[in-house]
């Protein structure tokens, strides 16, 4: 078999969803399982959709992943060029080979004719579309006598190029996910080919180039899989069948289950941001007040383990009541959207977006401070299994074990506290020194100085507590200054009178200590807490919080090892005396 040739198609109409990183990543390792190559080209046809800096996203976002490209708009290669307005010029003639083969026809009907012909048929109950069963009534090159097309055609009408989908046939493709996918010929629209400016929709120019490009292997969103059909067809008007890739469409990505981000604590956010997007969606409802939408979504997100049954329209439901429920079916179900982000708090895109209008500000992945490996790992789980326990694959044993046929066939769902949990395995098994390094700018940026090996001490005591690198400064605090509070009701409740004697022996035996290694504090403080017949925390729990302001944290003798003797008393004798002042 020739070497796989895949590629990642994205249209630039915006910032690239974690959905479209995940297409790539995929694509990406299964070029790489099977020694293939791995391409980008930029679909921009569609230049009423185009969105300034998209292109320059998607290309930094794959960088960041480190995702590499054999071909890309940046690299070249010999398949080019890999943006497609720079390929205008060879699409139109395949659009009219289509007509002459007939396999396709010229359809003249003006926008206005057909919202004319729509309205007909929903007036009847029906739904328009042009296809087999239409365009025997409507003004194309099928109904018209050949003398009036030409005619129209020279006179420079405007027209535009439609597939004429076969009647009574079933239209299938062997989907290496989802198996064999029928379609009823019959019931496929006549998609426009050719648009009336001479332009090609995504379906010509994307069969166009994946053939032209050699591709062998598509592999996108489940969204693409009704116009396969389409493709498929197109392949065999244009002669290609036997090129034909194979195709593998990728399961959706679901938004995450209410149950893991609706609590009582959260539910009055919610109820309002979900009561204003209602508004914003039906700015002209007026059955019920702003007040009642409000104490309905309320009552409903409150009922979160039944939430799914409260959200379906029962026979009973009027008409208020179904269109608050199919609003929030919508909000909470179905396909993770750009904007479930922002609602619930957490990142859908790699790197942050600005776009021009004021709602479309996105903070990405990067900047939450995500690393990207652990962002596809993430992904790499949204839809595929290896089959065994493991969860943790670099990226190259994610090439070694991907396989297109592992991948799942429904949806996946998004889990934003399974991303911070992969984030997490990351730091506790990255390098420390290299941690080191991150937390260096952080810890300047607060006026702090520390010296590279008590940033490693730090990053492999704080690392195992920690979903990001970023959290490590403020939860060290105590470790760069001496500017910290005290977690004041434990610095009560754990100072116990009746050992404050025996506490502060302790602080004179740590004076005379020269070795105050954290082995040796240990054997010290333990040996200190039998000897007088005290409970662990006796000793240890005013300790930690008169050093660290805090009840908990990593190893007590590692921190006192790296704050040093004279900070540890110093700190010692401070916190309690301010613990014993709690008491009065
Ligand atoms: N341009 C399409 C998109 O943005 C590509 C679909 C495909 O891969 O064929 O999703």
């Amino acid at each position: 078999m020739s070497k796989p040739r895949v590629r990642f198609a994205p249209s630039p109409t915006g910032a690239l969803h974690i959905g479209g990183l995940r297409t790539a990543l995929y694509n990406y390792l299964f070029a790489k399982k099977m020694g293939g190559e791995f391409i980008l080209r930029i679909e921009d046809t569609d230049q009423t959709r185009y969105v300034p800096g998209a292109e320059d996203y998607i290309m930094e976002a794959l960088e960041w992943t480190g995702l590499a490209l054999a071909e890309s708009p940046k690299i070249g290669g010999d398949y080019g060029p890999y943006r497609q307005s720079e390929r205008k010029s060879m699409y139109a003639d395949f659009g009219h080979q289509l007509v002459k083969n007939n396999w396709a026809y010229y359809a003249f009907d003006t926008a206005e004719e057909l919202d004319a012909e729509r309205l007909k048929v929903e007036s009847d109950g029906g739904t328009f579309s042009y296809n087999v069963h239409s365009r025997g009534n409507l003004k194309n090159s099928l109904t018209l006598g050949e003398k009036e097309v030409k005619a129209l055609l020279d006179a420079g009408a405007d027209f535009t190029i439609r597939l004429k989908c076969p009647a009574d046939e079933i239209v299938y493709v062997e989907d290496i996910i989802r198996g064999r996918v029928e379609f009823q010929s019959n019931l496929l629209d006549d998609k426009v080919m050719l648009k009336s400016d001479g332009m090609p929709t995504y379906h010509l120019a994307n069969v166009v180039d994946d053939y032209h490009m050699k591709i062998t292997h598509v592999i996108r969103g489940e969204e693409w899989l009704p116009s396969t059909a389409h493709h498929v067809l197109l392949y065999r008007a244009l002669g290609w069948e036997d090129q034909m890739p194979q195709f593998a469409h990728l399961p959706l990505i679901l938004k995450p289950a209410p149950a893991s981000y609706i609590n009582p604590k959260k539910v009055d956010g919610l109820t309002e941001k979900f009561t204003s997007e209602f508004f914003k969606k039906h700015p002209d409802f007026t059955l019920k007040s702003k007040e009642q939408v409000y104490q309905m979504i309320r009552g409903i997100l409150l009922d979160v383990k039944d939430i799914s049954n409260r959200v379906q329209v029962k026979p009973k439901d009027k008409e208020d009541k179904i269109v608050i429920k199919e609003f929030l079916k919508s909000t909470l179900f179905g396909k993770l959207s750009k904007r479930d982000g922002d609602r619930l708090g957490f990142p859908v895109f790699p790197l942050s977006w600005q776009g021009e209008k004021a709602d479309d500000h996105f903070t990405g992945f990067q900047e939450v401070g995500f690393d990207p490996k652990a962002l596809l790992n993430f992904l790499a789980f949204l839809g595929w299994n290896p089959g065994t326990d493991q969860e943790i694959f670099s990226l190259e044993e994610l090439v070694e074990s991907f396989s297109l046929e592992r991948i799942g066939k429904s949806g996946a769902r998004f889990d934003y506290e399974k991303a911070k949990w992969f984030n997490q395995q990351y730091l506790i098994h990255g390098n420390d020194q290299e941690i080191a390094a991150q937390l260096k700018p952080m810890i300047e940026e607060k006026g702090w100085t520390a010296s590279d090996e008590k940033l490693q001490k730090v990053a492999s005591l704080f690392k195992e507590r920690a979903s990001f690198t970023k959290d490590i400064p403020d939860a060290a605090l105590f470790l760069f200054t001496d500017d910290f509070s005290y977690d004041e009701k434990n610095g009560r409740k754990k100072w116990k009178a009746a050992h404050a004697e025996k506490n502060h022996a302790l602080i004179n035996i740590l004076k005379e200590t020269s070795d105050f290694s954290a082995e040796n504090l240990e054997t010290i403080i333990k040996g200190f807490i039998e000897e007088n017949g005290l409970g662990f925390g006796d000793v240890m729990a005013p300790l930690r919080i008169a050093v660290s302001g805090k009840a908990g944290g990593p190893s007590l003798f590692d921190i006192l090892a790296l704050l040093g003797k004279e900070k540890t008393v110093d700190r010692l004798e401070k916190g309690y005396a301010h613990f014993a002042s709690l008491q009065v």
